[in-house]
């Protein structure tokens, strides 16, 4: 053996030291929860329906909000209904158990100054963890029989410090619960998060963050840290939009549209809007070209965005190319493969739909409508000349890639989200905008009217009243928070009680996400028919479901929805000439928060979506206008579209320098997207 096998100083390679103690190891970060201390199988599970399965889904979980300061006060000093903490040790303790489904757990608390007796329900095992003789710290405020405890204690002031983080919580995972695991989680992997970041830039630590994210000293630093958070995701969203951009890209030059879309215009039941004709103008200048077409069409629910988008996808068609429609939702894509297959029948152009349940039949096709699974590796459109992309901000930046890697055809993208400019940059990259400002003429604004519980029946007369003149309606399901087997199973009650109750008599049709793909298809086409007078659905409907003669929508406990989610909803009726309804029933307003309030009020007051995305981000103070459903790069948790503007300019400089330095920074989205960042 030479002496140089040994290695020399700078040639030691990876794997060949063990790594020190204390070495952040970022892939423990993709560990499952159930490596945390405490958590079973069945955690594990009730952890996964909210979205958490990995240790990093934890340490990212940002708090809905924190608890404010409360002042610890002595127990002789409790008075008023302030919320306070006390501190003491427990006396003595009862466990009783009223009925079969109650148990109470009393303890005598007691400090230097006085006692007072707390309860906890349907907690029993408490009463064997608060022992005489135990200190423990309270948090509540003093009620009529003693203290009523919002959070509680044991050692380490934890649940019922100042700032403790509230997180969004499920009934059979309380926040206080995720907080623990989120403080396990913390401790013991805050150190294997990595800063992905040149350190030259001189931001505070991102496993700093992430620790002070969840237990900050106080608002200031929750929000410092959020905004540290939400900089590597604009870094990290800005990366994958400049990689994704192809310099030198050429696409098919289609030249001038031709016979097929002379047909096309003729076979339609109306004559195309101004900003319709002036979106197609456009459209038809990009298509000229060899640089591929980047363009957003932005456009209000029903503003008849789907007729641009088939414009378009038939001028591939008719230069003897392939064209292609990617909605993000199976139903959606079903629902797109109806209207599309219907006029593209009556000019002869052959459609196939792709969705994860149906699949095979492209190869024939000329225009392809499906879901992302569309961009899977196996599926051939060699002669992909147009790409649609619907809602594409549900869509991650990826999979807008990987649908445009291989080829670079042109491509038109909609959303009926308005986007802010600087945003649509940032998520978008460079992209051309035009926007459908003005709906139909033909359309009136759909009467939304806001119904308290106790009147629903007055509700459903008037939906009856419709029906009886030949409409068609939608009712939407509350909106439970619950595993889809579970909303599923809500919907088909509903509609089971709705077909004796309100609604007996009439052809009621049910859609919801469990539904096998050809089940919903057939509803969907039923409902489309005219075969049935109601579909009973939950929020699967949200987007794209479009049939003129349904003109009234009920909405069942509105206020548990958002606001951008019942414009959505709401834009399902008023797609034809009749004056369509929405009744938005809620629990009576007294009981509603001011929020929920301002949200029924704004859609009462207003259609306009641009001014409802308005209030909705001044309502929520932050914004989520890019939807929460998706994962992935397009996931801007942490980002608050208002307020962090000028973050956003940043992270877009930082992510150009860093692009335009050619070295290790060019891999660097790769590397943001690895786990623990
Ligand atoms: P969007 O996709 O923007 O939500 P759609 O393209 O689905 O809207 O159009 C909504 C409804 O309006 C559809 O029923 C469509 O047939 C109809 N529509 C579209 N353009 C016109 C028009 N120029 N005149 C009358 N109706 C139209
Ligand atoms: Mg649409």
């Amino acid at each position: 053996m030479t002496r140089s096998d040994a290695g020399l100083a700078g040639m030691v390679r990876d794997g060949d030291w063990p790594r020190p103690r204390g070495w952040a190891q970022p892939e423990r970060l993709a560990l499952g929860v159930e490596t945390l201390p405490g958590v079973g199988a069945t955690l594990a599970r009730r952890l996964r329906t909210l979205g958490v399965e990995r240790v990093e889904d934890l340490l990212f979980r940002r708090p809905r909000r924190y608890e404010s300061a409360a002042d610890e006060v002595a127990i002789a000093q409790l008075w008023g209904d302030e919320e306070v903490a006390i501190a003491g040790v427990v006396q003595d303790v009862r466990l009783r158990r009223p009925s079969r489904r109650l148990s109470i757990v009393t303890a005598r608390i007691a400090d230097a100054t006085g006692a007072i007796s707390a309860s906890w329900f349907n907690q029993p095992w408490l009463a064997d963890k608060l022992r005489p003789g135990t200190p423990l710290r309270l948090r509540g405020r003093l009620g009529r029989h003693g203290f009523d405890v919002k959070s509680y204690d044991l050692g380490e002031a934890r649940a019922t410090a100042d700032f403790a983080p509230v997180y969004a919580a499920s009934e059979a995972l309380p926040s206080a619960r995720i907080r623990e695991l989120v403080r396990a989680a913390v401790d013991a992997h805050a150190p294997d998060v990595l800063d992905p970041l040149p350190a030259e830039l001189e931001l505070p630590l991102r496993r700093d963050a992430v620790a002070a994210l969840h237990f900050p000293d106080g608002e200031a630093e929750a929000e410092r840290a959020r905004e540290r958070l939400a900089f590597d995701e604009l870094v990290t969203l800005q990366l994958a939009v400049l990689r994704s951009r192809v310099d030198d890209a050429v696409a098919p030059a289609l030249g001038e549209p031709g016979e097929l879309l002379a047909r096309y215009r003729a076979a339609l039941p109306f004559a195309l809007t101004p900003d319709q004709e002036s979106a197609i103008a456009e459209i038809d200048r990009d298509l000229a070209g060899a640089a591929p077409m980047q363009r957003l069409l932005q456009g209000d629910v029903g503003s008849g965005k789907t007729v641009v988008a088939l414009y378009a996808l038939l001028r591939a068609v008719e230069a003897g190319k392939q064209g292609a429609l990617m909605a993000p939702t199976e139903t959606l894509a079903e629902q797109h493969f109806l209207t599309v297959e219907s006029i593209c029948a009556e000019l002869g152009v052959p459609v196939a739909l792709l969705t994860r349940s149906v699949k095979g039949g492209v190869a024939g096709a000329s225009i392809v409508v499906g879901t992302h699974a569309l961009i899977q590796q196996d599926v051939e459109l060699p002669n992909l000349a147009v790409a649609v992309v619907d809602e594409q901000h549900r869509f991650g930046v990826e999979q807008r890639r990987a649908l445009t890697e291989k080829r670079s055809p042109h491509v038109l993208h909609m959303t009926a989200t308005p986007i802010p400019r600087t945003l649509a940059l940032t998520v978008f990259g460079d992209l051309a905008v035009t926007e459908i400002a003005k709906p139909p003429a033909s359309r009136k604004p759909v009467v939304t009217a806001w119904v308290g519980a106790e009147r629903s029946s007055e509700a459903y007369t008037r939906l009856r009243a419709h029906l009886d003149a030949g409409r068609q309606a939608y009712v939407v399901c509350p909106l439970i928070e619950a595993p889809a087997t579970r909303v599923a199973r809500a919907a088909e009650e509903e509609a089971e009680r709705l077909r004796r109750a309100e609604l007996a008599g009439y052809r009621i049709g049910l859609l919801h996400g469990r539904l096998k793909a050809a089940e919903r298809r057939e509803v969907m086409r039923a409902f489309k028919d005219g075969k049935l007078d109601v579909l009973v659905a939950t929020t699967v409907i949200e987007v794209g479901v479009d049939v003129p003669n349904a003109t009234i929508m009920i909405v069942q406990e509105a206020d548990r929805f958002g606001l951008a989610q019942l414009h959505q909803l709401r834009g399902r009726v008023g797609r034809g000439s009749e004056q369509s309804y929405c009744l938005l029933v809620s629990r009576p307003k007294e009981e509603l928060t001011d929020a929920a309030q301002a949200r029924l009020d704004a859609l009462v007051e207003t259609s306009d979506g641009f001014e409802l995305a308005e209030r909705d981000l001044e309502l929520r103070g932050e914004g989520q206008l890019l939807g929460t459903r998706q994962s992935g790069l397009s996931d801007l948790r942490f980002t608050r579209l208002r307020a962090d503007r000028a973050l956003l300019e940043r992270a877009r400089e930082l992510a150009q320098e860093l692009v335009a330095e050619a070295g290790p920074w060019h891999d660097e989205a790769d590397r943001l997207a690895a786990p623990g960042v």
